[in-house]
């Protein structure tokens, strides 16, 4: 079944976690739908003079915990439906690892690439001008995602400001140090899916040293999960991007590979050598006989055409949706373990509510301070997830939602109860 759409895959996993909770029909309803879905066309004078429009979108998706939280993502692929489901994601992502935020997201379709820099800025800002009464430190929290960074982060905190929010750090994360950024920030996905997959493999027994591993993916997630697996002792043995796949049955120095890409390498692995390393064809990296398979790069790459292939141990959801529902279960049934994405990539927004906590008390932590604590957080999630599995016998996906969802349930229902014009 190939070509799923990711909102199909969530909507699916929310579906079949509900029904096993045996969930209200009328909370059900409420907190599986967004509370709110903004599109918004957004004018911008371009460097030849002429005028463009761009669509930007924003979901929030679900406030029953606290403020809304999630990334804005610039890409030619962006609509609605794609927003819609990875709002979704956010809003169970926050409740897997008991952080009090709900779930939004938002993008702009367009090609950065293709833009200059003062286009990127005046898009923005002029994203931030439509979305704005919506956007606040208790209200809406926008970080970074594919495509954005902190330079984005900057302006929108700016824009913000200028438009008379006041200085308000904690109204976004994801920002530089000197603008009251987070240590940790950028290390914190990779590093939590780390966490993830060394769990997993004390979980079932696996002694984390010399273990293989392969990784899809050399971005800001892959790179770092790969050092920190790396540094933990295993055995990098393949990693990918979009220029090429390499393989070492010795396993890569991590370090190296990110000089290379950071350097001559132009952000791509293409033209990384080292002895007795060999290129291999992109899609290998899925199924290559390994302990570990970090896919990190993009949705929907296991499908039911390629599940039964796989050879891994354990995958370890990096990027966001990257294992389609009907793959799931061709998984399960060669006794694959899958740790799903809301617990195994949600490292990047607990630092983020921790930039936020940090801004709202005037504070910044040290690197150490951060790490313990994201280390911590992650831990405590990834053994409730593997609990309620075992207690259910279920899927660590469908025991992760059934986590999460129950807790937005009880927190919707709730202020449902207690907040009568809510009920309309
Ligand atoms: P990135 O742009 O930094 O890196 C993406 C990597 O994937 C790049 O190395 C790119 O070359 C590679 N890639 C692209 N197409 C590929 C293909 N067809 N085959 C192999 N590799 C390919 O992005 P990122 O921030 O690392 O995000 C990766 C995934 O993780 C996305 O799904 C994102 O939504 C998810 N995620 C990111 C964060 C974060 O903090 N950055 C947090 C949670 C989830």
């Amino acid at each position: 079944m190939a070509g799923t759409s990711l909102l199909d895959t969530v909507t699916s996993v929310f579906e079949q976690a509900a029904s096993k909770l045996n969930l209200d029909p009328g909370v059900r309803a409420l907190i599986g739908s967004p509370e709110r879905e903004i599109a918004v066309t957004i004018p911008v004078a371009m460097d030849d003079g002429g005028l463009a429009t761009f669509r930007g979108y924003r979901v929030q998706h679900s406030s029953a915990r606290g403020p809304y939280k999630g990334g804005i993502r610039y890409d030619t692929g962006v609509d609605l439906e794609e927003v819609r489901a990875l709002a979704a994601l956010m809003t169970w992502k926050c409740a897997v690892v008991d952080i009090p935020y709900g779930g939004a997201k938002g993008g702009i379709c367009c090609d950065p690439k293709a833009l200059s820099k003062r286009e990127l800025e005046r898009l923005t800002r002029g994203y931030v001008n439509m979305m704005d009464p919506l956007f606040g430190p208790q209200v809406d929290i926008p970080a970074p995602d594919v495509n954005t960074d902190e330079t984005v982060m900057s302006w929108i905190v700016d824009e913000r400001s200028e438009r008379g929010a006041l200085w308000s750090r904690a109204s976004v994360t994801g920002k530089p140090l000197v603008l009251g950024g987070s240590r940790g920030r950028r290390e914190a996905t990779g590093r939590g899916v780390a966490t993830a997959a060394l769990h997993a493999l004390r979980r079932l027994g696996m002694d984390p040293v010399g273990r293989t591993v392969a990784v899809q993916g050399f971005g800001k997630v892959g790179s770092w999960a790969a050092k920190f697996l790396h540094d933990a002792g295993c055995k990098v043995v393949a990693v990918s991007d979009v220029s090429c796949a390499l393989f070492r049955e010795e396993g890569f120095d991590v370090s190296l590979l990110t000089e290379h890409v950071s350097g001559a390498g132009a952000g791509l692995l293409q033209g990384y050598e080292c002895e007795g390393m060999c290129e291999i064809p992109r899609a290998d990296i899925l199924t290559l006989d390994v302990d570990v398979l970090v896919p990190a790069a993009l949705e929907g790459q296991i499908t039911a055409d390629n599940a039964g292939a796989v050879k891994a141990r354990i995958i370890v959801e990096g990027a966001n949706g990257p294992t389609e529902f009907a793959a799931d279960e061709i998984l399960a049934g060669h006794g694959i373990t899958v740790v799903p994405d809301i617990v195994a990539n949600a490292g990047g927004v607990v630092v983020s509510y921790f930039e936020w906590v940090q801004n709202l008390q005037c504070l910044q932590w040290s690197m150490d301070d951060v790490m313990a604590r994201l280390d911590a957080l992650m831990t405590k999630a990834c053994d409730e997830v593997w609990n309620t599995a075992a207690r259910e016998g279920c899927s660590l996906r469908t025991a992760a939602y059934m986590l999460a969802i129950s807790r937005v349930a009880e927190a919707a229902a709730a202020r449902f109860s207690s907040i009568p014009r809510r009920g309309g």
